[in-house]
C-alpha cells in the first residue's frame, strides 16, 4: 500500500476526530493500529493528534515500523505504553484524548489516567476506525478478491476427496494444506465440516466421523492474503439426492440468489436479510434459520455492517463488502448453507467467490 493511500485513510480518521471534538486519539485495538498505519506486529499503540502520527512501541518492533509506518513517527518504548502516551499526548498539546472504550482494559486505563494525572482529559469513545474500515478501497479490494479466488482453487482440489469412506477430519486437514499450498498466510477461522446429522451443527468443527453415501457435506472455510480475510461455504451431496434433500438445497438457494440479486446501493441491510429470511419461513423452515443473513469482513472475520434481523438497519454503499449465507438446520436430518462473499458496487454487485453451487454441481456420483 502507497503513502497516499496511508495519508487518505489518516485524513479521513482525522475528519472523524473533529466531529466527536477530540483533538487526539490513542488506537489500542491491534486491528485498528494495523489498518491505519501499516503496522502488523502487536503490544504497540498508535497516537494521532491534528497533523502527527505516533506509532508507540519496544525494541522488538521499531526496525519493522520504520519499514511499514510510513505516515508515522515511530517512537520507542521504554518504560511503559501508557507512560509514553500520556507524555507525548501533553507534549503535543492534546486536550481531548479519545480512546477505544469498547477495547482497554479497566487496567490499561488506570494505568493511563495515572499517568496523564489531568493532561489531556481522558474521553471515551467509539471504535471511530470501524467506521473506515467498512468501505474497502481499490488496494484491500485487491486481496480480498485473491483471497477469496485461493479458497475457489483450493475447493476445486479438494473436491476429488470427497467420498465415502474418507473422515470430516481427514477432510478438513487436506483442505487447510490446499489452502495454505495455494498461498493462503493462514485460515481465516477453524474450518467447518459438517456431514449427514452434523450437519445441523451451524458450526461443526470437524470430527472422526466418516462420510456416507447420501450425506450432505457442508464446508465453511476462508483464506487470508495480506491480512485480508474470505469466507466460503459449500454443501456438497454424496450420491444422487433424495426429493428431500433437493427441495431443500434448491429452497436455500433460491433464498441466497434473490438476495444477492436485491443487494445494490440504496437497499438496506434489514431488507436483504428479509428477503432471505422470508422465502425460508414461507417454506416452513423459520424455525431452523436462526443466524443472521451475513457479515462484513476484511482484516477480521466479522466486521460490520451485517444482514441481521436485528440489528440496526444499515444503508448499503459502494465499498462495502457483506457474506450472504443463509442456510437450514434440522436436528436429527442434517443441514445446509451456501455463502459467498459480495461487493456492493455503483452498478449493483459483484460476486468474489466464484465457486459453482447448482444442485447439479454440487453433487458427488459414488
Ligand atoms: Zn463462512
Ligand atoms: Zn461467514
Amino acid at each position: 500500500m502507497d503513502r497516499a493511500a496511508f495519508k487518505q485513510r489518516m485524513n479521513a480518521y482525522r475528519q472523524k476526530l473533529g466531529q466527536q471534538m477530540l483533538d487526539g486519539f490513542l488506537v489500542t485495538r491491534e486491528v485498528n493500529v494495523h489498518y491505519l498505519s501499516g503496522f502488523t506486529g502487536d503490544s504497540s499503540w498508535l497516537l494521532v493528534t491534528r497533523q502527527e502520527a505516533f506509532l508507540l512501541t519496544d525494541s522488538r518492533y521499531t526496525e519493522q515500523a520504520r519499514q511499514e509506518c510510513l505516515e508515522c513517527h515511530v517512537v520507542l518504548v521504554k518504560e511503559s505504553l501508557e507512560k509514553t502516551a500520556a507524555a507525548l499526548a501533553a507534549a503535543e498539546s492534546v486536550h481531548r484524548l479519545g480512546f477505544e472504550s469498547d477495547f482497554m482494559t479497566v487496567a490499561q486505563h488506570q494505568r493511563l489516567a495515572m499517568a496523564a494525572a489531568l493532561h489531556p482529559e481522558l474521553v471515551p469513545s467509539v471504535d471511530l476506525c470501524s467506521a473506515l474500515r467498512q468501505f474497502k478501497d481499490e488496494y484491500e479490494l485487491k486481496w480480498l478478491r485473491e483471497a477469496a479466488a485461493l479458497g475457489d482453487r483450493a475447493l476445486t482440489q479438494l473436491k476429488p476427496h470427497l467420498r465415502p469412506g474418507i473422515t470430516e477430519r481427514e477432510i478438513g486437514n487436506r483442505l487447510n494444506i490446499l489452502m495454505i499450498e495455494a498461498g493462503s498466510e493462514g485460515l481465516s477461522f477453524e474450518t467447518i465440516v459438517a456431514s449427514g446429522f452434523r450437519g445441523a451443527l451451524p458450526h461443526g468443527v470437524p470430527s472422526d466421523k466418516p462420510l456416507e453415501k447420501g450425506d450432505m457435506v457442508t464446508l465453511d472455510f476462508g483464506c487470508i492474503r495480506k491480512g485480508y480475510h474470505s469466507d466460503m461455504t459449500r454443501t456438497f451431496i454424496l450420491g444422487a439426492p433424495d426429493p428431500e434433500q433437493k427441495a431443500r438445497y434448491e429452497l436455500v438457494l433460491a433464498a441466497q440468489m434473490r438476495a444477492i440479486e436485491a443487494i445494490r446501493p440504496g437497499r438496506n441491510t434489514r431488507e436483504i436479510d428479509a428477503i432471505a429470511r422470508n422465502l425460508i419461513k414461507a417454506a416452513g423452515f423459520d424455525e431452523n434459520f436462526g443466524h443472521g443473513l451475513g457479515h462484513s469482513l476484511g482484516l477480521e472475520i466479522h466486521e460490520s455492517p451485517r444482514f441481521s434481523p436485528i440489528a440496526p438497519p444499515v444503508v448499503l454503499e459502494p465499498g462495502m463488502l457483506l457474506t450472504v449465507e443463509p442456510g437450514i438446520y434440522v436436528p436429527g436430518w442434517g443441514g445446509l448453507r451456501i455463502e459467498d462473499m459480495v461487493l456492493i458496487t455503483e452498478e449493483g454487485h459483484d460476486i468474489l467467490t466464484k465457486f459453482p453451487k447448482t444442485l447439479e454441481d454440487m453433487t458427488i456420483i459414488c
